[in-house]
């Protein structure tokens, strides 16, 4: 197993390797501190919503937008890099005939179709693991800790990727003994079926997940702080969201970035704040951010993603039933495939699925940035706090890019731009200017 001797070597070289150039880069800390609204955006007869934006935008010190950028830019190349390294191990597995091996040895151990594809899924889950843990590891921990965002040093960090591994190994095993189940079962109209399963199972992956998924990686409570969850109950109840719970993750666990997310699926559904964002931002801003997370909640943003979602898939897999014919017509014999129900076409699938989805990059941000701004216009009408959300895109542009030019901003985001956020906030503003001036009750009792 001369291979696996040496994908381990090349695992154990980059480790070292890549943990000392993590030690010598210093952490930097992230360094905005938000303490108060810039004179030029506080409420005035001749408030301007651009040089209200200007102000807060200087407050980002040269250093910082010169990091984040780099950072942010970066990720562009990832996405490259995360492709074409994904395409390499597909092909390497297709053309020495790994995959194929794989396959014989699954049969060789049992005679029932199904057994054979859990054996041969678990041996492909595993070594493409393997193979791609330097980029994982590059990306998500040295990477992460050369721009001061990352917490866990290495034990920790390799113990949530372990965890990783073994529930992708469950549940990646599942999902591709079902999906070759009906490739065999359904040789006409297996890619319809296979499609609806896929489409089944994504539903039900993110109905569990915050339920028992996250709890797996970190610590999940209701929140309890009457300071924090009064005001952001109280714009729930407002905005017709039936809950008397908000949930805290600690993320901090592995990360300094703040953030919040909505999470699950029907029952499931909720709302879940960062420590970062609760231990960092001002009330302002937690409630700015909270609002956006309820914009995703009532405009039903998961269930329109995954009906998004559901579309994709369902092209994909008509793309994929022609694709498969198309190469397997050519080099089935050469990679010893015997065609759609055999295993040994995963690395074939996966490398399709990688060219898909990669191409589609800009269809899918642009589609989670429409949600994203529309939570954003939902925020600022819910929690009326537009200083606390140009305050927490500040503190997004730790690790996000802030002005983007056009067609950057189309391929790339999947979030408005910290300008774009900021500006909004700041129109906003400008159009509810009375909610933020004092009443002369108010100056009389100060
Ligand atoms: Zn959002």
């Amino acid at each position: 197993m001369d291979w696996r001797f040496r994908s381990f070597a090349l695992l154990v070289l980059f480790a070292v390797f890549g943990l000392g150039s993590a030690q010598a880069q210093p952490a930097i800390q992230p360094s905005v501190d938000i303490t108060q609204v810039p004179p030029a955006a506080q409420p005035s007869a001749h408030f301007n919503a651009e040089a209200a934006t200007e102000a807060y935008m200087a407050m980002i010190p040269p250093a910082a937008t010169t990091r984040s950028n780099a950072y942010f830019e970066g990720g562009y190349w990832l996405i490259l890099w995360d492709f074409l390294y994904a395409s390499a191990i597909c092909l390497l597995l297709l053309n020495l005939r790994w995959s194929a091996k794989m396959r014989d040895l699954a049969e060789r151990v049992t005679r029932f179709k199904w057994l054979q594809t859990a054996i041969y899924a678990g041996q492909y889950l595993l070594l493409t693991s393997l193979l791609g843990f330097p980029l994982e590891f590059y990306e998500n921990f040295v990477r992460e800790h050369k721009y001061g965002l990352a917490t866990q040093s290495f034990g920790p960090w390799m113990g949530d990727e372990l965890k990783a591994l073994l529930l992708y190994l469950v549940l990646g095993s599942v999902a591709i003994v079902v999906l070759f189940a009906i490739a065999r079962k359904l040789r006409q109209t297996w890619w319809i079926w296979g499609a609806v399963a896929t489409i089944c199972m994504t539903v039900v992956l993110v109905a569990i997940s915050p339920v028992y998924l996250l709890p797996i990686f970190n610590k999940v409570t209701r929140l309890d702080d009457p300071k924090v969850t009064v005001p952001i109950l109280r714009m729930a109840h407002a905005n017709g969201i039936p809950t008397n719970d908000v949930y805290q993750m600690d993320a901090s666990r592995q990360t300094t970035r703040m953030s919040a997310n909505v999470s699950g699926f029907a029952n499931t559904m909720r709302i879940t704040l960062n420590d970062n964002l609760l231990r960092r931002g001002s009330l302002e801003e937690i409630q700015a951010v909270t609002g956006h997370e309820m914009g995703h909640y009532v405009m039903h943003h998961i269930p329109k993603a995954i009906f998004f979602i559901a579309v994709l898939v369902v092209l994909f897999f008509a793309f994929l039933r022609w694709a498969l014919g198309w190469t397997l017509a050519r080099w089935g014999m050469r990679w010893q495939i015997r065609g759609t129900g055999d295993p040994a076409v995963l690395p074939l699938v996966f490398l399709l699925a990688g060219i898909f989805f990669f191409v589609l990059t800009p269809v899918v941000n642009t589609e989670t940035r429409m949600h994203e701004k529309e939570a954003d216009m939902f925020g600022l009408n819910a929690a009326r706090q537009p200083d606390g959300f140009a305050q927490a895109a500040i503190h997004l542009s730790e690790y996000r890019k802030m002005s983007p030019g056009p067609i950057e901003e189309w391929i790339f985001f999947d979030h408005p731009s910290g300008y774009d956020r900021i500006h909004s906030a700041m129109v906003w503003k400008g159009e509810n200017l009375e909610l933020f001036e004092k009443t002369p009750k108010q100056l009389a009792a100060h």
